[in-house]
């Protein structure tokens, strides 16, 4: 009888310990190694813009930017620029539709952007030398609220397997890619020509599609996008580019010119 309690009690001190145990590998298991596992933060529109938009403004070194659709909105443009000055050195890699001229230009006149064109790229991915996103969200769609997308940030110290993996992988997409080279010089030559023949008429661009058409700061369209823009004749609708160098700047039927050719004309 004395043999089998304490046999109970030493089944029962066993138990306990291994329960004890057990809870103690379960906290750490659900707790500890899982915040250390993992820290990616998912997210929805409006957190996918947020953290792109600080992936560039807080980029020190490097910026990396995959996305297959390439147009610039005048918001982009400005972060990019700033990141430019403060001597960040951006990579972009887009798959899809020739790039407009006015696209490439403001780009070219950017410090240090390397433009990689690669034919099939589907993946969209952002990232600088602390964090990434990746997203449904095209670099364009950034600035825009209504539609759904998601996204997952990642941290480069928390989850830097994750993290290295996609650096990798962006890595041998520019391998495969196309170095675009960017230059500004077509455009500028193209005017400096007009300017010495005088007796030319002067060519504009239009405002929307960047077709060259007579230079009119009254009529800064072509005949297809002004039947376009005639159906809602919104004087202060933002375009694309400058009516007179055709360089990448809001312009509109009410203000056709970017504020440099404004002074010079
Ligand atoms: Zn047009
Ligand atoms: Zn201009």
């Amino acid at each position: 009888m004395a043999y089998e309690s304490t046999d109970f009690k030493c089944h029962y001190i066993i138990f306990n310990d291994f329960l004890r145990l057990m809870i103690s590998v379960i906290a750490l298991q659900y707790h500890y190694p899982l915040k250390l596992i993992s820290m990616a933060e998912f997210l929805t529109t409006s957190g996918t813009s947020h953290h792109i938009e600080n992936i560039i403004m807080e980029a020190k070194q490097k910026l990396l930017l995959v996305s297959p659709y390439l147009k610039l909105s005048k918001t982009l443009h400005e972060r990019l620029k700033d990141a430019s000055e403060r001597g960040v050195q951006i990579k972009i890699i887009y798959g899809k539709d020739e790039l407009k001229p006015n696209e490439s230009n403001s780009l070219a006149g950017l410090k240090s952007v390397e433009l990689y064109y690669f034919e099939n790229l589907h993946a969209k991915c952002y990232f600088n030398e602390t964090r990434m996103v990746i997203t449904s969200m095209n670099m364009y769609e950034f600035s825009e609220k209504t539609n759904r997308e998601m996204g997952v940030l990642i941290d480069a110290t928390q989850d830097k397997a994750l993290f290295q993996k996609a650096v990798e992988e962006t890595g041998s997409i520019i391998k495969s890619s196309e170095d675009i080279s960017l230059r500004k010089t077509e455009r500028r030559y193209y005017q400096e020509s007009i300017n010495t023949q005088r007796n030319m008429p002067k060519m504009g661009y239009c405002i929307r599609c960047e077709t060259r058409i007579n230079f009119n700061p009254s009529k800064p369209y072509c005949n297809d996008c002004y039947m376009i823009w005639s159906q809602f004749e919104n004087p202060f609708y933002e375009e694309n580019v400058c009516h007179s160098c055709g360089e990448f700047d809001m312009s509109t039927m009410e203000k056709p010119l970017c504020s440099d050719c404004h002074r010079k004309n």
